[in-house]
């Protein structure tokens, strides 16, 4: 079992240092763990920072991807010993400009896998019910469509991404304000995203984190996975999508299942940005 979205106390919102996920994972005997901490860099929102040893530290700083390297590698080294291998990653909130905002620091960190997700639509985080229920009052479900994916197959071109994280994540409070029409905003943008994917050779991952809030579908969707695999998009990471060293390899190894069904050939790793089949027996 691996699991490839999981957020350390690097981030205000997830509780567990390095090691409280490293000695979880390993208790539950997961092969490979990626830290995927938040990189927040968009001005316009209040959430640019990290958290290092309880101290707020500027996204910007170069202080606290050398922390987050140095320490990644530090565990790395000491459970590779006891048979997992844990990665040096990271989820950037992906927005218009993006690419032009990254901290200085993040270019030089050597990273092996970034995963790019759409969290914020006009500067306000959709995966929050107060930010979701502001931005869908503003648009009709094809505009938000528009928005949502515009945003992700523009940035693919900025070519630092790896992985796009969770691609339907206004699904999570979609349904409420736009009912059943949510669950079909993808379709008319598939063709292109796909193309993107291809193009720039961009994985995605499927994040279970909706069986874990009581919802039956992973992002994606299965109409989204069934879309990809026709598509000859198979790339594909698992993960949990932890904020809490419990939740680490939640739902991978029934996802893992799944896809498996669904003729999807087996999930990718990454090092130093280069995918590798894991061998899931
Ligand atoms: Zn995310
Ligand atoms: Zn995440």
């Amino acid at each position: 079992m691996i699991d490839y979205h999981v957020h350390p106390n690097y981030s205000l919102d997830a509780e567990g240092s390095l090691e409280e996920y490293c000695e979880v994972a390993t208790r539950k005997g997961l092969r490979e763990i990626a830290f995927t901490t938040h990189l927040d860099s968009d001005p316009a929102t209040d959430d640019c920072f990290v958290i290092v040893e309880g101290r707020r530290i500027d996204v910007q700083s170069g202080y606290w991807l050398e922390h987050y390297e140095a320490s990644v590698a530090e565990v790395a080294d000491e459970y590779r010993e006891r048979g997992i291998e844990v990665r040096l990653g990271v989820e950037v909130d992906i927005y218009p400009g993006v690419a032009e905002n990254l901290p200085e620091a993040f270019h030089r960190t050597e990273f092996d896998i970034i995963i790019g997700s759409v969290h914020l639509i006009d500067h306000r985080a959709i995966s929050a019910e107060e930010g979701a229920n502001a931005v869908f009052s503003k648009y009709a479900v094809e505009e938000l469509g528009h928005n949502y994916f515009s945003i992700m197959t523009d940035v693919i071109e900025s070519s630092f991404i790896n992985v796009l994280g969770h691609i339907d994540l206004y699904r999570r409070y979609g349904e409420t304000h736009y009912g059943e029409a949510i669950h079909s905003l993808w379709k008319p943008h598939m063709k292109l995203l796909t193309e993107k994917m291809k193009r720039f050779n961009v994985a995605f991952e499927i994040n279970t984190s909706p069986w874990r809030k009581g919802q039956s579908e992973t992002m994606p969707s299965r109409p989204i996975l069934e879309a990809l695999i026709e598509r000859g998009i198979t790339q594909l990471t698992l993960g949990s999508d932890a904020h809490r060293p419990e939740d680490v390899g939640a739902g991978v190894d029934r996802c893992l299942k799944l896809v498996q069904e669904m003729g999807f050939p087996s999930p990718v790793g990454f090092k130093k940005g280069v995918p590798y089949t894991i061998s899931v027996l």
